[in-house]
């Protein structure tokens, strides 16, 4: 009992920043470009679609937010260094990372794979906006820090953190955001990450005024909803969000409606949310296994 409750958000990203900043977070939990270098180069293969149907500009930036321990970026660049050269030579690599652990990472993990040097950023808005842009995020919202409001008609009240249980604080002035315009039965949660929607009200009015194509993969839901979901993992198995600050891995759930419609409202075109599986599966992705398959043991073909 401290009796100094903090919100929610901000104990999520002070204890988010903690986190990747240690010598290796990835000892916790495992993403999809760390499964199979397949995810990567299927991502490159989008890039390269989408390059072209911008008509092949001679320059662009190649963007990823989150790059983790750059496996993907590395991945994708290897697949268009081979099938695309032309894009290999026109890309600028920005990633966006907070972390300088994860930065020197990248750094290692991207040596020698990119035709200029490699840029970081520490956010989205930072990224400069010379010409056309591509980017991909593969969970990255899902760390971004969340609010939490829970239903107390007429009004609202906010989640804070009290030493290791939750409290209940006064909501002064309820930020004016779609989720919580929603009909919330009394006492649900209704989750709010104000970061991702500035994110995608920036990337929305980049996409009005110039060139760009954005992809973002995580889990989350695309239909008005309430409830909780944020959620810790400590040493690689699931745990109370409150124990352990910057030693778990704590994430949301991304609320892909009101992502969406943040960015349509400043500007952008937007399409989805679609399954994983139905969108890499339209890339190749049965294709590209089996032709990898083929090399390979049964076990090891099985495993893939
Ligand atoms: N995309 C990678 C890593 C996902 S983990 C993969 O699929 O394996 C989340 C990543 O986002 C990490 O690189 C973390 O350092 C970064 N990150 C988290 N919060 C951030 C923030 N607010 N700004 C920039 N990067 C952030």
């Amino acid at each position: 009992m401290s009796g100094h409750p903090v919100r929610l958000d901000q104990f999520m990203a002070r204890a988010n920043a903690a986190y990747y900043t240690q010598r290796d977070p990835f000892a916790d939990f495992i993403t999809a470009p760390e499964i199979s270098q397949v995810f990567g180069e299927l991502l490159g293969a989008w890039a390269a679609t989408v390059w072209q149907m911008m008509g092949s500009p001679s320059r662009v930036m190649l963007v990823e937010a989150g790059p983790g321990r750059g496996t993907l970026m590395a991945d994708m660049l290897r697949l268009i260094g081979r099938v695309l050269p032309a894009l290999h030579a026109a890309a600028d690599v920005m990633l966006v990372e907070t972390s300088p652990t994860l930065r020197t990472v990248q750094r290692d993990a991207l040596a020698g794979r990119t035709a200029r040097p490699v840029r970081w950023c520490d956010t989205l808005a930072d990224v400069p906006e010379y010409g056309p842009f591509i980017l991909v995020a593969n969970e990255f919202l899902d760390a971004l820090p969340i609010r939490q409001f829970v239903r107390r008609a007429p009004a609202w009240r906010e989640r804070a953190v009290d030493g290791l249980t939750f409290a209940e604080i006064d909501v002064p002035a309820a930020p004016d955001a779609e989720p919580l315009a929603r009909a919330v039965p009394e006492g649900e949660v209704v989750e709010l990450c104000e970061p991702a929607l500035a994110l995608a009200r920036d990337l929305g009015a980049r996409l009005a005024r110039g060139t760009g194509a954005a992809l973002f993969i995580d889990y989350g839901y695309d239909a008005p909803r309430w409830g909780e979901s944020l959620q810790a993992l400590y040493q690689g198995k699931p745990a109370w969000p409150l124990d352990h600050p910057g030693h778990a891995d704590l994430t949301a759930h991304v609320d892909f409606r009101a992502f969406r419609l943040a960015a349509m409202a400043a500007g952008a075109l937007t399409q989805g949310a679609v399954m994983q599986g139905a969108f890499l599966g339209a890339l190749g992705l049965g294709a590209r296994v089996a032709r990898l398959s083929a090399g390979l043991s049964p076990e090891d073909a099985g495993r893939l």
